[in-house]
C-alpha cells in the first residue's frame, strides 16, 4: 500500500486516545484540518514562458493560539503531505507547550531548477495568494525543507508591502537584520541534541559515550550533528541528497557542517579514512543513537528490521512508517517522536515572534538556556506519562498533547 503520511497521523491519534480511555467524539475535531487552501502559482520564468505551480497552505487546529507551521518547497508536495504536517504541528506546539495550534505549507517544485529571480517571484505570488490566511495573529509560517530565511524574508516583505507597514512577526527564522532571533537558526539542531542528550540520561549515558548516525545535513541535521559532536560524541556517519560518508574512528563534524552548510554536497567530501557509502547502509549502520534528518518515510519496515540503532532520534518530521515503528518497539530500540526531538525549532520561532511583538531582542545565550529549559520540561512531560500507561515515548507525546488540545477544545466549545 502507498505511504500516505496522513493515515500515518490518524492512525498514531487513535491508539493515543485508546490508551487515554479518550472517547471518539471527544477527538473527532482532530481527525480533519480546520481549513485548507489550495493554489495556483503562475511564475513568468527568466526565458519569458509561464510555470504554473500547485500550492498548499493547511490549518489544523487553532484550539491553543494562532496556528504555525512551516513552508516546504519540494517535487513531491502534495495535499496528504501538507495536511500531515499541519497537524504533527498542532501535536508538537502541544507537547511544548507553546500558545500555537498547527500548520504547513508547501509548493510542488523541485527548486533546484529555479534560478534565483523565479524563486523569489515564486515565493512573493505564493505569499500574496496565501495573505488571506495568514498573519501574526492567525497563521505564523517558517522555513522547512529547501525554504531558506532569505525565503522568509521576502515573505516578511512581501506582506509588509501588501500591509503598508513592517510585520516582522509575521513569519520567524528570519535574518537577524529583519528581527530574527538569535539561536533560531540552530535551535531544531539544538533541540535534538537536547533530547539525545534527556533520553540518554534516563539509561545512565552521556553524548560523549557514544557514536551517532545522522540522515540529512540540512538546517536540522548539520546542526544537530555539529552540536552532538561537541558535546563529545563520535559520529560515524552523516548523509544527504548525494549519498552517505562513514568512518568507525568518528568524522571531522566541524569541517563537515560548515562544508555542507556552505552548499556542498557530501558526494564531493573526501578525507583519509571517509569511506562513500549508500543511503541504506548509512541507516543500517551500526551506532548507538540514529537521528534521521531528512524527510519522511525514510525508516521503511525493510529499514526497520535492519538498524543496528538502540536510540532513535527523529530530527526530521515522520521520518519512521507506522509499520516501521512496531517493529522498532519489538526491537527494543527507544524512539524520542518527532514532535518531542525537533520542537526546538518552534519553540524558538515562538520565541522570535514574541520578541517581534514586543519589539525585543534576547541574547542567545538567554534564548540557548530558555530553550533547554522549555524541550527539557516535555521531555520529562512525555517520560512520566509514557510510563504512567507503560507506552512507547511516541505515544506519551500524543498523549501528553492530546490532552492539552482537548483540554482547551472543551474549554473553549464548539461554536456557535
Ligand atoms: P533542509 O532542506 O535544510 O535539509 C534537508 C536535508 O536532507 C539536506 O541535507 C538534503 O540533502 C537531505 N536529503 C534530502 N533527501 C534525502 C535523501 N533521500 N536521503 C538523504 N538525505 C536527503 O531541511 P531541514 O529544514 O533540515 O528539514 C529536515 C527535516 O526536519 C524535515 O522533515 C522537516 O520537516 C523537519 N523539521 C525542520 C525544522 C526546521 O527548523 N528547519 C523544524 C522541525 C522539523
Amino acid at each position: 500500500m502507498a505511504y500516505n503520511a496522513y493515515d500515518n497521523y490518524l492512525a498514531v491519534l487513535k491508539k493515543a486516545a485508546e490508551k487515554l480511555g479518550m472517547p471518539e467524539n471527544d477527538y473527532e475535531v482532530l481527525k480533519y484540518p480546520e481549513r485548507e487552501l489550495k493554489v495556483s502559482v503562475p511564475v513568468r520564468m527568466d526565458d519569458g514562458s509561464v510555470t504554473v505551480f500547485e500550492s498548499y497552505r493547511s490549518h489544523h487546529s487553532i484550539a491553543r493560539g494562532p496556528c504555525k507551521g512551516g513552508i516546504r518547497y519540494h517535487q513531491n508536495v502534495d495535499e496528504n503531505e501538507v495536511k500531515a504536517l499541519a497537524a504533527w504541528m498542532s501535536f508538537k506546539c502541544a507537547v511544548a507547550n507553546i500558545p500555537y495550534g498547527g500548520a504547513k505549507g508547501g509548493v510542488k517544485v523541485d527548486p533546484r531548477t529555479l534560478s534565483k529571480g523565479e524563486l523569489e517571484r515564486m515565493t512573493r505570488r505564493f505569499t500574496a495568494m496565501i495573505m488571506p490566511i495568514i498573519g501574526p495573529e492567525r497563521d505564523i509560517p517558517a522555513p522547512d525543507v529547501n525554504t531558506t530565511n532569505q525565503i522568509m524574508a521576502w515573505i516578511m516583505d512581501t506582506y509588509s508591502m501588501q500591509k503598508g507597514y513592517a510585520v516582522p512577526g509575521v513569519v520567524t527564522s528570519k535574518p537577524i537584520e529583519l528581527g530574527g532571533s538569535l539561536g533560531r537558526r540552530e535551535a531544531t539542531g539544538r533541540g535534538v541534541m537536547f533530547t539525545a542528550r534527556n533520553l540518554l540520561a534516563k539509561y545512565g549515558k552521556k553524548l560523549s559515550d557514544v557514536s551517532v548516525c545522522v540522515q540529512g545535513m540540512g538546517n536540522v541535521g548539520s546542526n544537530a550533528a555539529l552540536l552532538c559532536y561537541e558535546e563529545g560524541a563520535k559520529i560515524v556517519g552523516v548523509s544527504d541528497v548525494s549519498g552517505a560518508i562513514y568512518c568507525a574512528e568518528g568524522l571531522d563534524l566541524k569541517e563537515i557542517a560548515a562544508f555542507c552548510q556552505s552548499g556542498h554536497l557530501l558526494e564531493a567530501y573526501h578525507a583519509e579514512g571517509v569511506e562513500h557509502v549508500d543511503n541504506y547502509s548509512l541507516l543500517t549502520a551500526e551506532c548507538d543513537v540514529l537521528i534521521p534528518a531528512a524527510l519522511e518515510n525514510q525508516i521503511t519496515a525493510e529499514v526497520a528490521k535492519h538498524v543496528r540503532c538502540n536510540y532513535l532520534v527523529e530530527g526530521a518530521d515522520g521520518p519512521v512508517a507506522a509499520d516501521a515503528d512496531e517493529i522498532l518497539e519489538n526491537r527494543d530500540i527507544v524512539v524520542a517522536p518527532d514532535i518531542l526531538a525537533n520542537a526546538g525549532g518552534v519553540i524558538v520561532s515562538y520565541f522570535e515572534w514574541v520578541q517581534n511583538l514586543q519589539s525585543l531582542m534576547w541574547d542567545e545565550t538567554h534564548v540557548n538556556e530558555m530553550l533547554e529549559v522549555q524541550i527539557t520540561k516535555a521531555f520529562n512531560d512525555v517520560w512520566d506519562m509514557s510510563q504512567s500507561h507503560q507506552s512507547s515515548l511516541r505515544l506519551g507525546a500524543y498523549m501528553v498533547a492530546l490532552n492539552r488540545i482537548i483540554g482547551a477544545h472543551k474549554l473553549r466549545g464548539i461554536y456557535p
